[in-house]
């Protein structure tokens, strides 16, 4: 350790990092500017999701010009961005931690008005993207999700996407404690916090390269949102089952009444068969439900490790491997 600063900072900044060669050099030339404005000491800690470009070299470049508030932590492979923020949480010393995206689109000149909120008492600080910058359709499905998430699960948040937010010492040492595989931090971090607050801030165009979240992948990190934070699609799930089971029992003792009354009768074969499939593709789709929750009780209870650190840059204990 070389100097106090270095030992424990105020602020340490966390940016996750996966394929973002073309951004980076613009990055630093922002964020180092903007956190030196602050006036208070800093870290920053990039964490390389096994990039397969030229991050890690670019990040080791960088590492080798400003050692003592850098430090880099290379994952052996991609585990995604909500398990690189975890290890960047797990290896931040600072007193409040600020996670920011590595593509700009996030400001880093906000950091301080971020930490002004976390000064004023608030032990976690979320945010909401002003005149969002993104494509149509993911501005529209991103309200969607917010509007569902917002109604199925406790966690209370304008704008869950943006990741520039702040987090007071406490909640980052209670989401360390956490085993979770499958999570989504800022929602996480809501569950422990007690004095939350929104601010608004700005949002750009992606610096450079593209979005690292396809289709796919953004449903599933909805999934994770929603099934990490709620049980309650499973319980509408028993209960729809509930009104058919009760239903079905009506239209049986109708159907027996009917053929008392009336006769044999056989008509509607065709609604029966529309009937039937459309229960069978809630069966299905209730199966699927379940099959994400229960993979991922799968994935947990086999309690591999979350990610492999491949290599850590960071002075005072020197490159390790
Ligand atoms: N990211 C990551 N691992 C991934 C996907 C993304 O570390 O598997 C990083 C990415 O480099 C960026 C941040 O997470 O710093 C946000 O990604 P992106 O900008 O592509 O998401 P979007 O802004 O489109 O939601
Ligand atoms: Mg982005």
């Amino acid at each position: 350790m070389t100097t106090q600063q270095h030992t424990k900072p105020e602020l340490s900044v966390v940016i996750p990092v996966y394929n973002e060669e073309a951004g980076l050099d613009a990055l630093f030339e922002r964020l180092y500017p903007a956190l030196d404005a602050l006036q208070t000491s800093y870290e920053v800690i990039f964490i390389n999701d096994g990039s397969r470009d030229r991050s890690p070299d670019l990040l080791a470049a960088q590492y080798q010009r400003r050692a003592d508030v850098m430090r880099v932590i290379l994952f052996n492979g991609n585990y995604g961005q909500h398990m690189a923020i975890l290890a960047g949480f797990e290896h931040a010393r600072g007193d409040v931690v600020v996670t920011l995206d590595a593509d700009l689109q996030n400001p880093p000149e906000e950091i301080g008005r971020l930490l002004d909120e976390v000064h004023a008492g608030h032990d976690y600080v979320g945010t909401i993207r002003r005149n969002r910058q993104d494509a149509w359709f993911r501005r529209k499905a991103s309200k969607a999700m917010n509007n569902l998430r917002e109604h199925i699960t406790h966690i209370r948040m304008t704008d869950q996407g943006c990741m520039l937010r702040a987090y007071n010492r406490n909640i980052v040492d209670t989401i360390n404690q956490c085993r979770e595989i499958n999570t989504f931090i800022p929602a996480l971090a809501y569950t422990f916090s007690s004095n939350p607050t929104e601010i608004e801030v700005g949002h750009e165009e992606r610096f450079a390269g593209e979005s690292k979240y396809s289709l796919y992948s953004l449903i599933r990190l909805n999934f994770d949102l929603v099934t990490g934070f709620s049980v309650l699609p499973l319980q509408v799930f028993s209960l729809l089952g509930m009104l058919l089971a009760i239903g079905s029992a009506a239209l049986f003792i109708l159907l027996v009444v009917r053929r008392f009354v009336l006769g044999a009768e056989v008509q509607g074969v065709f609604t029966l068969f529309a009937i039937t499939f459309f229960l069978m593709g809630m069966l299905l789709f209730g199966i699927g439900l379940l099959g994400e929750y229960v993979g991922r009780i799968y994935q947990q209870v086999r309690a591999r490790p979350r990610y492999v650190v491949q290599a850590l840059l960071q002075s005072g204990e020197g490159p390790r491997c």
